[in-house]
């Protein structure tokens, strides 16, 4: 309806300057024609912010570090999977009462599977921190045999015995055999874009090789990867779903999935 006030959506999270959310939803939002508009809000208030976004009728709401849990005892309801997962992402606001869900895992998901059929597929989850939990959890849902290999053993066992799954060092992942490897620590982001918590000689062409990071769009390991014949699967794939699920959440609509990888891939290439 024309001069309807446009809906309230935003990320919350501390730093959020370099988020790339804003971008990625309004051009969503532009896109389908949805009345909307989608801003970074930087709290160190986690409480505040539910409360605000309450008294000021943001409709949604996308929570990232170091929040993710934090904010979870001011909402009303959790998801199933949410709550099982014990961390959310996306907050939805229908008049007044605060829903929270998780998109990571099923962004993580939804990137593998255009991919590979993930049942009864091995893989190895490098990392155990908030990324790793979402995705291994959606990966066990979807029937994968998984192996979690992390630096700190006590960090690492707790999530394999969460997903109740073998646990192995991550000196000595290459014992492990496996069809996908997903790295979920923040080893090669930018600015140490060298850096690979991977042996390069673990990787054979068979396997499929997803980074959650984004920032390169082509980490070190992607590069080890795809040179040795393995498909690579960058981190902006992992990005663009959770997002999209967003959106789906928010509007009900179907995320133009294209124009949100545009942007974002147009946001991340050197200029
Ligand atoms: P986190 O909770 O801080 O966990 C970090 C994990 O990385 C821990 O397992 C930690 O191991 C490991 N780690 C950190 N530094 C390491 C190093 N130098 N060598 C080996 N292991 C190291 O972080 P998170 O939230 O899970 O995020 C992890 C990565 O995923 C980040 O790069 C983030 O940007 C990315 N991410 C991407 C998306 C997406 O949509 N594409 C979504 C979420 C996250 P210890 O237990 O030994 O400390």
């Amino acid at each position: 309806m024309k001069n309807q006030p446009a809906k309230i959506y935003g990320v919350l999270g501390n730093p959020i300057h370099h988020s790339l959310s804003p971008v990625m939803h309004n051009a969503a939002f532009k896109a389908e024609g949805f009345n909307g508009v989608y801003v970074a809000f930087e709290s160190s208030d986690p409480e505040g912010s539910i409360r605000g976004m309450r008294a000021l009728g943001i409709c949604g709401m996308s929570v990232t570090i170091p929040f993710k849990t934090a904010v979870m005892p001011y909402l009303d309801e959790l998801d199933p999977l949410a709550e099982q997962i014990g961390a959310i992402n996306t907050i939805l606001n229908q008049g007044g009462h605060l829903k929270g869900y998780n998109t990571d895992g099923l962004g993580s998901m939804k990137a593998l599977e255009k991919k590979i059929d993930l049942a009864g597929k091995r893989c190895v989850l490098v990392g155990a921190g908030g990324a790793a939990r979402g995705i291994g959890f959606m990966a066990r849902e979807k029937g994968m045999k998984l192996v979690v290999a992390n630096r700190s053993a006590d960090r690492g066992r707790a999530l394999a015995a969460f997903l109740d799954c073998p646990f192995i060092p991550l000196e000595r992942i290459q014992e492990t055999e496996t069809d996908v490897l997903i790295q979920s620590t923040p080893v090669g982001m930018f600015p140490h874009e060298n850096a690979s918590p991977v042996p390069d000689g673990m990787l054979r062409k068979e396997m499929v090789v997803m980074d959650a990071i984004y920032n390169p769009l082509e980490t070190r390991l992607l590069k080890s990867a795809r040179a040795r014949g393995c498909t690579t699967i960058s981190g902006l794939e992992m990005f663009i779903h959770q997002g999209a699920e967003q959106f789906r959440l928010w509007t009900g609509l179907n995320p133009p999935v294209d124009v949100m990888r545009a942007v974002v891939k147009n946001a991340l290439e050197p200029k």
